[in-house]
């Protein structure tokens, strides 16, 4: 679930701590839901940690503990797709189970020269069912891992290394040479702009924040306030978002920079505006983090709280 989208060497750190802290289902089935949520603070896609969390309950809660071994039993759980339950019944479980993950797609694309679009649903179909053809008897879990492997490692998207491919003999693309062609580069999404306006109300050593929406950008996380800028003010903005105790005490906000944020579709910009308030009592959407815990931060609000530290005029930042 941590590599999807996400590079190996950034999530081996975050598997230890993670298993480290919920070592079994069940751990990690009673765990709330915000330390899981810290714990993956930093590794983005926030939405994978809520599928996580619902599935070890479910395992631990509904299944009495016990994990589903076969893709059937494992697409029930929630966030996991065909490829996560076809490679954990045969990796895990040396089940009979195709599995199609990019690497794969174009491992096959290749195999079969095919010159229609990787993403394209009849095209997806015909290679799920390439994929299952090709399944030996036994040993399902070391074959997709070899076919993995073979796409990661040889069979590249640029400059492929057919001289050290076992699979020349069968490969159709090698044959007629036209391993370059394929497969067809995709249509990428375009990037959406998104302005958003972030508070940061400070109190001493410690910054105010609040759980974010079960849906959408950084899903459940706590976060300083933060906002999709609408065109108000940064004053009309803190009426709506902050707490009425924290609105009577703070100072005036103040404009303190800018930080912009890649996400694979938007480009996030916060307008940063800071004011101080005393650390008093707070609902409980909201809590006061101690700066020193500012790790535990989704990565762009670790930078928006970063320009605390910034002199005025470099109050501007790029995240990615
Ligand atoms: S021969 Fe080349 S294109 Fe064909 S599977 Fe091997 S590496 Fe890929």
């Amino acid at each position: 679930m941590m590599l999807q989208q996400t590079q190996t060497a950034t999530v081996i750190p975050y598997f230890a701590a993670f298993l480290k802290r919920f070592p079994n289902v069940t751990a990690l089935a009673r765990a709330d839901r915000a330390e899981v949520l810290r714990m993956w603070a930093g590794l983005g896609y926030y939405r994978r940690a809520h599928h996580l969390h619902d599935a070890a309950r479910h395992v631990a809660f509904e299944l009495d503990g016990k994990f589903p071994d076969t893709v059937e039993g494992l697409l029930k759980l929630p966030g996991v797709g065909r490829y996560s339950a076809g490679a954990i019944a045969s990796i895990a479980f040396n089940r009979r189970a195709p599995i199609l993950d990019g690497n794969v797609k174009r491992v096959l694309a290749r195999l079969v020269a095919s010159t229609a679009s990787p993403d394209a649903p009849a095209e997806v179909q015909r290679l799920w069912s390439l994929a299952e053809d090709i399944l030996p008897q036994r040993n399902c879990g070391a074959f997709n891992q070899a076919l993995m492997d073979l796409g990661a490692t040889i069979c590249t998207p640029k400059s492929p290394r057919c001289d050290a491919c076992p699979l020349t003999k069968e490969c159709a693309a090698f044959r007629q040479g036209v391993v370059a062609s394929i497969p067809k580069p995709r249509q990428r999404a375009a990037v959406r702009r998104q302005p958003m306006v972030c508070l940061l109300i400070v109190a001493g050593d410690h910054v105010l924040v609040s759980q974010r929406a079960d849906r959408g950008l950084w899903a459940g996380t706590w976060t300083p306030p933060a906002v999709d800028d609408v065109g108000g003010d940064a004053h009309a903005i803190a009426r709506d978002a902050l707490p009425a105790t924290i609105l009577r005490r703070m100072t005036q906000l103040a404009p303190c920079g800018s930080v912009q944020h890649q996400l694979t579709h938007r480009a996030v910009t916060f307008a940063v505006h800071t004011a101080t308030a005393p650390r008093i009592r707070v609902p409980a959407k909201f809590r006061w983090l101690p700066l020193a815990e500012r790790k535990t931060l989704p990565t762009a609000f670790r930078k928006v709280v970063a320009l605390l530290e910034e002199p005025m005029p470099k109050r501007s930042r790029r995240a990615s």
